[in-house]
């Protein structure tokens, strides 16, 4: 018998990890990477980045300009991306010079409703029931096969609900389908779900991996509100997710940090709303609360280290600040602060925009409600007036 072993090469530390994307996630992987003493080096349009800020090296250019992607994976001695809608001719010419973690593969399955959906299904995982959307006659066949009511969301570009329009009735038909704007749709049947919970992982090359557990999330909006680690699913229930998640990994022969977020239905029923191949908002709890947080399991993955401890100290809540919070001045900062144990995470974005995440706050407690209390409660006392001295 022969027996192959998939031997991972080592980037080891003080090596220059390659980013594309310049938010917050490329943010809090410098900051984990820097920890284990590598360099970050990002590419991206914008300049004073939430990543570039925390890097060594911020390249500012388009992710179509080639010369610029290949000068750039000149310079790196490994690839990846915090943000996946980067193009496949972009990751193509970076792989010319260095490897790519996840895989470009990876990355065109997942930045396409349809692509990723078509992907579930054929591997049979559990999803909703789906239709590709391209003309009026399609949608109209689309409602009449998965009933209504039924959410058309653009097969490319979408997050946060951004692209989304939930039809309820047959008369909103016509119009839901002019928003398009001649985009392609995947119509999904709606899922009245009890609720929404996701699954952070990460895989490295040799098929080693590495979870946190089943992590809910509330939603408002369409965007994520407040995470709770340790989701009070039933035990078989949060086996399925994380057998799931690693599947999927396996899968796609997956390395780096994933996330699959899950609508949890009524009849105990799991199925996969969206895969993230990346750090994900629902993991970033980990950050103060696990022994290695998700970014730290990139960096780990994608240099060929093995996977951290995955362990919470304690349970543990996240709640996000979006611009919104912003809206009647400076947030009282110190009255967040008055309870010790939440922590506070700002990107570092100059303008704050509704809707637009700006930062967020975790806490450790008892349990994850108690938790979840705590990190509501500071958010709350963020929009507490200030005194005129500027305090809390
Ligand atoms: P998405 O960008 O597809 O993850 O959607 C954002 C949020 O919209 C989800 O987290 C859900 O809260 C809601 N949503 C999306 N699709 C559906 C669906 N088919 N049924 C019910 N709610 C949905």
């Amino acid at each position: 018998m022969v027996l192959f072993r998939i031997v991972t090469k080592v980037i080891p530390p003080n090596s220059t990890i390659g980013i594309f994307g310049s938010g917050q996630l490329g943010r809090m992987f410098a900051i984990e990477a820097a920890k284990l003493g590598y360099r970050v080096h990002t590419l991206s349009p914008g300049r004073d980045t939430s990543t570039g800020q925390v890097c060594g090296l911020e390249t500012a250019a388009a992710y179509d300009d080639l010369f610029e992607v290949r000068t750039f994976a000149q310079s790196v001695d490994v690839v990846t991306f915090e943000f996946e809608n980067v193009p496949s001719a972009t990751i193509d010419a970076a792989a010319e010079f260095v490897s790519v973690h996840p895989r470009g593969a990876v990355l065109h399955t997942t930045q396409n409703r349809l692509r990723e959906k078509t992907f579930l299904a054929e591997n049979g995982f559990p999803l909703a029931g789906f239709r590709r959307i391209r003309t009026i006659e399609d949608l109209f066949k689309g409602v009449e096969d998965l009933g209504l009511p039924a959410v058309l969301k653009t097969a490319g570009f979408g997050y946060d609900g951004k692209g989304q329009t939930r039809i309820n009735a047959h008369s909103e038909i016509e119009e839901a389908f002019d928003r398009l704007e001649g985009r392609e749709a995947v119509l999904e049947q709606f899922i009245s779900f009890e609720r929404e919970v996701s699954v952070v992982c990460a895989r490295r090359a040799d098929g080693a991996f590495a979870h946190y557990g089943v992590i809910e999330n509330e939603h408002v909006d369409h965007i994520l509100d407040v995470s709770m680690s340790h989701a009070d699913v039933p035990p078989n229930v949060a086996a399925e997710a994380v057998e799931i998640a690693r599947s999927v990994a396996e899968t796609f022969g997956y390395v780096g940090t994933l996330c699959i977020e899950f609508f949890l239905a009524a009849n105990g029923r799991l199925l996969v709303n969206e895969i993230a191949p990346r750090p994900h908002n629902s993991g970033h709890l980990t950050f103060d609360a696990c022994v290695a947080s998700q970014f730290e399991q990139q960096v780990r993955a994608v240099c060929g280290l093995p996977l951290g401890s995955t362990e919470f100290y304690r349970p543990a809540a996240m709640a996000n600040l979006l611009g919104d919070v912003w809206e009647g001045g400076e947030p009282n900062w110190t009255a967040a602060l008055e309870e010790p144990s939440v922590k506070l995470h700002l990107y570092g974005k100059a303008e704050p925009r509704r809707g637009r995440k700006m930062g967020h706050l975790t806490a450790m407690a008892d349990t994850p409600a108690e938790a979840a209390r705590i990190v509501r409660k500071a958010r709350e006392r963020l929009t507490k007036p200030l005194t005129t001295d500027g305090q809390g």
